[in-house]
């Protein structure tokens, strides 16, 4: 194998790592381990500009070189970072064990982008696992995350693709393969916890100082930084499931190593959208108890922030009863906070303005109505825009409450292209719905792109109509099989 030689920088490569610099206890120093035979399989040219970056003058060969991890950009500092985490309730230590951060980008706007190699091998941290990832399951994370993010969702994403020309062991055994993801940062619910765990409070401080300063510079020089943190935390993370919530999105491993300070969702493993209406929606083969249900994830983040929590409370007062009484009430308040951000989002969902005492009423009735007569709840929105008239929505009941609907939007007193446009801007006309991926993924391990890269498309654009789309609207038709992701890809 090649030895890791750095390459010029005719891309704009601007690191400047500071993550790295941080005490021993928080990473490893690692490089990526390189691999046989790499062979570039997508490139994502639009988030390469929003970053600055011009990958132009690159052989394809250099370019996949440089993707898979043989040769690294000058500038970079690779380390694994330690997190720990709770899966599914129980406490691990874990660590990035198939990742290297290779370096923070910072852009001419002085945005700075964790650079993140998944599936680059083996780490200290990497348990029994191999290091690696598949084809399949990347490019599963590269489609969702870009269709997160075009549907306005905070999220990380992803620069590229590569196969590395060897293969994996799973099941079966298949391409192995390398993305790079891209996100604000990688300090999760789990690095404090990690942190916690060792008990070192000064590093505990150089944790919290430096996620203020790198993500709530707002903050920065507040006398109560670990309360203010919280409190921010707290929000941000509850507008984050508000749109999940919104799109029907599940998430499928909340795990708090799976849970990002910055807000962005982040480790797109056994998730998948929602199509026939139903709040105990469950996709992941191993959420036996339903954990992770689709109307589980608020109480799910709630419970990940009292990790959160938990982790800070010896910086939010000496005295450790009175620490604990204050973050438990900041906690307790997270259902407020949710419920209220839910119900406002719901009323944009139905282009509703202001507020009438049996909004609350009116959006469940609508829920119920969708839960009973199992029917797709991105298109029962589309249908509330004149957009999709299938069969079921000449249902009795729904058109009884199309009409209650229709009084309430009179008493927003404005105009209906208002009302339609604050809808268009809410609900979604396309998803990345489940069978459309699987379908894109299947001809992709064929070495197929063409579908991958028009259902990629269709997806840049979610609210806006756009031609000959039909295909990409429609849920799957229903069969006894049910549809199920996997963890562990
Ligand atoms: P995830 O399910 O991707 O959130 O991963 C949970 C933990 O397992 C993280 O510490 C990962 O780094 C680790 N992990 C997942 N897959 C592998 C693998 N193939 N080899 C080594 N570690 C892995
Ligand atoms: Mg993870």
């Amino acid at each position: 194998m090649e030895p890791i030689k750095p390459v010029k920088n005719y891309i704009n490569w601007n690191f400047d790592n500071s993550y790295s610099k941080l005490p021993e206890a928080f990473k490893e120093i690692i490089k990526p381990v390189s691999v046989l035979n790499p062979e570039l399989v997508i490139l994502n040219e639009n988030l390469a500009k929003e970053l600055g970056l011009d990958f132009s003058k690159i052989e394809k060969n250099e370019l996949s070189a440089l993707f898979a991890g043989n040769i690294l950009p000058e500038g970079t500092s690779s380390i694994a970072q330690a997190y720990a985490g709770h899966q599914f309730g129980h406490f691990t230590m874990l660590g990035d064990g198939r990742a290297v951060l290779i370096g923070e980008h910072v852009t001419n706007q002085k945005k700075r982008y964790d650079i993140q190699f998944k599936g680059s091998g083996r780490t200290s941290f990497s348990r029994g696992g191999d290091g690696r990832a598949a084809l399949g399951p990347m490019l599963r994370e590269y489609i969702i995350s870009e269709g997160i993010h075009s549907l306005n969702i905070p999220t990380t994403r992803s620069l590229a693709v590569t196969k590395t020309g060897e293969k994996v062991v799973r099941e079966n055994l298949l391409e192995g393969a390398i993305l790079t993801r891209v996100a604000s940062s990688h300090i999760r619910v789990g690095t404090f916890q990690y942190i916690a765990a060792k008990q070192n409070i000064d590093e505990l401080k150089t944790l919290v100082n430096y996620t203020v300063d790198r993500h709530y510079p707002e903050i920065k020089s507040s006398k109560t930084k670990a309360v203010d943190l919280l409190n921010l935390v707290i929000e941000k993370q509850c507008q984050l499931i508000v749109n999940w919530m919104r799109v029907g999105f599940i998430h499928g491993v909340m795990n708090t190593d799976n849970m990002a300070i910055s807000g962005e969702t982040i480790d797109y493993g056994p998730c998948a959208f929602m199509d026939y209406y139903d709040p105990k929606t469950v996709f992941s083969s191993i959420d036996k108890f339903g954990r992770y249900a689709f109307s589980n994830q608020p109480a799910i983040a709630k419970w990940n922030l009292a990790r959160f929590a938990e982790c800070l409370i010896p910086l939010i007062d000496k005295n450790e009863n009175n620490a604990i009484k204050l973050a438990s009430d900041l906690i307790d308040n997270f259902q407020n906070i949710y419920e209220y951000k839910w119900l406002n989002m719901m009323r944009d969902k139905l282009g509703l303005f202001g507020k009438d005492k049996d909004d609350l009423n009116l959006i469940n009735n609508l829920l119920n109505w969708m839960k009973q007569n199992k029917v797709d709840y991105t298109n029962t929105f589309c249908n509330l825009m004149d957009i999709n008239s299938d069969e079921v929505y000449k249902d009795n009941n729904f058109i009884l409450w199309k009409n209650n609907w229709k009084k309430r939007s009179e008493l927003n007193n404005l105009s209906k292209e208002k009302q339609i446009k604050l809808m268009e801007k809410n609900n979604p006309i396309v998803i990345p719905r489940n069978h459309k991926v699987e379908e894109a993924l299947a001809e992709a391990s064929k070495g197929n792109l063409d579908s991958f890269k028009n259902l990629l498309d269709v997806l840049k654009k979610p609210y806006s109509k756009q031609n000959k789309i039909e295909k990409y609207q429609m849920p799957a038709p229903r069969s006894n099989k049910k549809y199920q992701t996997f963890c562990g890809t």
